[in-house]
């Protein structure tokens, strides 16, 4: 079987090492651009400040331990051009110009990354410094003997060490971001402003929230940082902006992230069954979201390149994803953070809560005591941790792996508060720090959940008020509209009552009047009959008198 692997630092020297163990009889071939191999960048910053004073120490294989475990290292051979369907490779010497080709039964690509270079205004001056591998390291050293003034751009986990080992070394230091706290990727405000007040008072320049916008120059040398807010002098300017995968071989041939990372599953298979990849030139599994994202460091690229030997042909190994698990140390603080944190599970939407714990590392009565800031995120709901930060000049930075253990297998805080953690004077309380802040996460929720309940009752005593409220004004609306009717009714009774009245007593009194008309005119009709008979009477009577009386 005939395996060729792309690339050698940390994924390519893991993935051969591992190939070379599986597979004894195949015939392992490695294309590596670079004249060494397995280089530790991060010792950049300690070589610069010159903790490191040997840069052998830097490198931890060769080609010759390659050579003893059977495999071919080919150094300074470039890898132009990759046919994935045909299985072929196109491959340039460096040294001697020659091209040629070969094939591959299975490919390892591990590429790694390059540094992300802005494309502005007189990027291409002197002395504006890449910071990746060995050449680059020898680079910043040589520039930085004859600099005063440094710029470091990118306040990151490399952009903060380099600024303080060249601080170390009594340069004027710069450090600019466009972001407006430090390591604000790995770390909530609370660690950030204790970060950046440690800058300040070593005496490094902070222009944060600004935004480098171009260099200028004189005879080619850069001499000044021009941001959106200001302008910065500098001798020396370092550029540590982040990092793209290196995978332009692959486009169109193996799906991607829109960055360019390669997917791989599980088992570091890539959509080609034949080409496995790892390190830098991948995308992870980030298991606080259980997404792909791209997180570019050297424990990754390790664990990677090892399954990717593990599983070239079998699927043995599975990856267990990461939580992008870091640690720096800035002067006297030792810091650390592993998952995400509280504005980066906020920014992805998750419903997320955190404890801050501040105390001391250890009890008040032994004789010296740090404080430690501890930060735990974790999921309101579940209670599945998220993510861990902790900062104390003690060095308490194991806490972030023990962390990352529990956010891996998906542990809550609840057993967080109650797993179990050793207790010794010298080194913490018996109640672990860690055991408090799941025990306080816990307590938040309880406080949470009876805080809901509360509201539950609340709502609901409102939706009850609300509905008796609609029935009662219905009710009191019908009985108004019979109260209405009725009133109305008995108005109109009454109208009715009146008017039937009135007619009634008009149409009596018309008829009583009519009838006393009548009676009357009768017994007027008689009286006066009866006056107009009784006057004939007299009358008659009274000329019988006269008559008689003649
Ligand atoms: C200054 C600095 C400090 C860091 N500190 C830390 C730290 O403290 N902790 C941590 O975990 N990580 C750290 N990292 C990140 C870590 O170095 C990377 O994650 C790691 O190097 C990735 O390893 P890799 O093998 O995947 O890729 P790379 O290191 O990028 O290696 C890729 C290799 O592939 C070769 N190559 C690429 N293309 C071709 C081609 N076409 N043909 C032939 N060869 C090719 C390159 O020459 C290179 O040797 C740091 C990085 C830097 C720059």
């Amino acid at each position: 079987m005939k395996i060729a692997v792309i690339g050698c630092t940390h994924a390519g020297t893991a993935a051969v090492k591992a190939i070379a163990a599986e597979h004894p009889g195949a015939q392992i071939t490695v294309y590596e651009r670079n004249d060494n191999i397995s280089f530790l960048s991060c010792g950049i910053a300690l070589h610069v400040g010159g903790v490191v004073k040997d840069p052998e120490g830097l490198f931890y294989s060769s080609p010759e331990q390659l050579a003893a475990l059977g495999v071919d290292t080919r150094m300074r051979h470039e890898v132009l051009q990759v046919d994935a369907a045909a299985k072929m490779l196109r491959i340039r010497n460096l040294t001697s110009g020659e091209e040629f080709q070969d094939s591959y039964d299975k490919l390892v690509v591990t590429t790694g990354s390059w540094p992300i270079v802005p494309d502005m205004e007189g990027i291409k001056l002197d002395n504006i410094q890449l910071c990746k591998n060995y050449f680059h390291a020898k680079e910043i050293i040589a520039r930085a003997e004859g600099a005063r003034r440094v710029a470091v751009i990118g306040a990151g986990y490399i952009g903060i060490e380099l600024a303080e080992a060249f601080c170390e070394l009594g340069k004027e230091v710069t450090l600019l971001d466009n972001m407006d706290r430090v390591m604000a990727k790995y770390l909530d405000h609370e660690f950030t402003e204790i970060a950046e007040e440690e800058l300040t008072a070593r005496g490094i320049r902070a222009a944060l929230g600004e935004k480098v916008s171009r260099f200028k120059g004189e005879n080619g040398r850069v001499t000044t940082v021009i941001t959106d807010k200001g302008e910065y002098e500098a001798d020396l300017v370092v550029l540590c902006i982040g990092f793209r995968p290196g995978t332009d071989l692959l486009k169109g041939q193996l799906d991607m992230l829109d960055n360019g990372a390669l997917l791989v599953d599980e088992y570091m298979r890539t959509s080609n069954p034949d080409v496995l990849a790892a390190g830098d030139s991948c995308a992870v599994r980030y298991n606080p979201t259980g997404k792909a994202a791209y997180i570019p460091l050297a424990t990754n690229a390790v664990r990677m390149g090892t399954l990717a030997g593990k599983n070239l042909t079998e699927q043995k190994v599975k990856y267990r994803g990461t939580q992008g698990t870091s640690a720096i140390k800035l002067f006297d603080l030792n810091i650390a953070s592993t998952g995400m944190t509280e504005a980066a599970a906020e920014a992805a939407g998750l419903n997320a809560a955190a404890v801050t714990l501040r105390e001391s590392h250890r009890p008040d009565f032994m004789p010296d005591i740090e404080e430690v800031l501890l930060k735990i995120v974790y999921e309101k709901d579940s209670g599945r941790l998220l993510g861990a930060q902790i900062l104390s000049k003690a060095d308490l930075t194991q806490a972030a792996n023990t962390l990352s253990v529990c956010i891996q297998n998906r542990m809550t805080a609840e057993d967080l508060a109650y797993v179990d953690f050793f207790f010794q004077p010298h080194y913490n309380h018996p109640w672990n720090l860690l055991n408090k802040a799941g025990l306080v996460a816990e307590e938040q929720r309880a406080k949470a959940a009876d805080d809901a309940a509360e509201d539950h009752g609340a709502g609901a005593a409102e939706e009850a008020a609300e509905v008796q409220g609609a029935q009662a004004a219905e009710e009191a609306a019908e009985d108004h509209g019979a109260k209405a009717a009725e009133e109305q009714g008995a108005d109109a009774a009454e109208e009715a009552a009146e008017v039937q009245g009135a007619q009634a007593a008009e149409e009596a009194a018309e008829v009583q009047g009519a009838q006393a008309a009548e009676e009357a005119a009768e017994d007027h009709g008689a009286k006066a009959a009866e006056e107009q008979g009784a006057d004939a009477a007299s009358e008659r009577k009274q000329g019988k008198a006269q008559r008689v009386s003649a």
